[in-house]
């Protein structure tokens, strides 16, 4: 009989709903994606360059397990220049994607039976993370605004709390915490003795005036609880090619590597020559990216904010918005009942061919996660197809 814990994960939304969307297309079907959390731009040239040159050299051997030296320095020299943060190379365990870091993270600070506070809306993955490590996930809803809620969070530490998970900017919500509440978070860490882990692949993606801290950096207390989580699948348009890093107090980060040492040892290795070329020349590309995402941002958001009876807070950064569409919850168009917002995803999908994530699987039930990951034209369509979508409930 299957395992109780592994009886017990749902699977992936995000990750489910673009197979079946790949299906539709295949078939046919013209589905305009505003699903998925992945930058339509192509992975630049020179890092693909980079790693066609390490095949070349046949850097195709086993390495170490927390990955190559060179791109191990290059991680501690991003996070100095970026994040104000000092690692040395044994604190960084390069891992197949941020997906697996965050894994290897959760696993690292968290026994049986252990609370993990998770800010709702929050990432498909993280519950079910806690879950498969036997952990209990608590989730704490943010405020209307989507910052975190400190007063909510606090009473939600109880004696086995074992982390907190931050994620900023968000998916879903794209909002950016605050210096403010980010010291308030560390500094209730540091007092009831809890880690954190920091999700902070969406950094390079913000806007306007927002900006990103690393709340490692707020003090050496905090540092010492820290696990920064981040990757080359946002920034540098890798989603495909599965790498991303931690970086811990150096305790953890050896558990981590021993932990990824029977599990996937190294990450693929002519992959880490392709991360090391992001690391060092990719800044220009990324900057190039992030005002394509400005305009499509404010275009999303109003649009969105033009759809009758929505409602939705304007994002500083990732590439998402999170409509309250929950107006429309128990209304028709005669044939589908919209009881949620899986059924309201499912209408739009099946019913007008445009692909959104139901806010349920973030924890944001009266919600739609609409993903400004496809060109202008074809949100301009998406948006289109929503509004004659709403426009026939009743
Ligand atoms: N964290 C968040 C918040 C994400 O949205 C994702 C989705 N890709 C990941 C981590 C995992 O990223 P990766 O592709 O590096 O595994
Ligand atoms: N994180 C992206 C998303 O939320 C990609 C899919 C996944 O890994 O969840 O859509």
């Amino acid at each position: 009989m299957i395992s109780k814990i592994v009886g017990n994960v749902t699977p992936s939304a995000t990750c489910e709903l673009e197979g079946l969307i790949g299906s539709m297309k295949k078939e046919g079907i013209n589905v305009v994606a505003l699903n998925i959390g992945e930058p339509d731009f192509k992975t630049p040239e020179p890092i693909c360059d980079a790693c066609k040159d390490a095949l070349d050299a046949h850097k195709t051997t086993y390495v170490a397990t927390a990955g190559i030296p060179e791109l191990r320095q290059a991680i501690c020299a991003k996070l100095q220049r970026d994040n104000g943060l000092t690692y040395t190379p044994e604190q960084i365990c390069v891992s197949t994607g941020a997906k697996q870091a965050l894994f290897n993270a959760v696993m690292a600070v968290a026994n049986p039976g252990d609370e993990v506070i998770i800010p709702t809306p929050g990432w498909v993955s993280y519950v079910e993370m806690v879950k498969l490590v036997g952990g209990v996930p608590v989730c704490v809803p943010c405020t209307p605004d989507f910052q975190l809620d400190l007063n909510a969070i606090r009473q939600a530490v109880t004696e086995k709390t074992a982390a907190i998970i931050i994620n900023s900017p968000n998916n879903p919500t794209g909002a950016v915490y605050s210096m403010e509440s980010l010291r308030a978070v560390a500094q209730l860490a540091v007092e009831k003795d809890l880690y954190i882990i920091a999700d902070e692949i969406y950094e390079k993606l913000i806007y306007g005036d927002a900006r990103h801290v690393s709340i490692a950096s707020l003090s050496p207390e905090i540092y010492q609880r820290t696990i920064v989580i981040n990757g080359m699948s946002k920034a540098y348009r890798m989603t495909g090619w599965r790498i991303g890093y931690s970086a811990a107090p150096l305790d953890l980060a050896k558990g981590i590597s021993a932990l990824q040492s029977h599990v996937t040892s190294n990450s693929t290795t002519f992959v880490q020559w392709a991360a090391l070329e992001a690391l060092e020349h990719g800044e220009e590309g990324v900057k190039q990216m992030v005002s394509e995402f400005v305009a499509r941002r404010d275009y999303a958001y109003e649009r969105a904010c033009q759809l009758p009876h929505v409602t939705c807070t304007k994002p500083d950064g990732a590439f998402y918005l999170m409509p309250d569409v929950s107006w429309y919850y128990g209304k028709t168009d005669g044939t589908h009942v919209i009881s949620d917002s899986f059924a309201m995803s499912e209408y739009l999908l099946q019913q007008y061919h445009v692909a959104v994530v139901p806010g349920g699987a973030f924890m944001a039930p009266g919600a739609i996660r609409i993903a400004y990951t496809n060109s202008m034209s074809e949100i301009q369509r998406g948006f289109d197809r929503i509004a004659q979508a709403l426009a026939a409930l009743h």
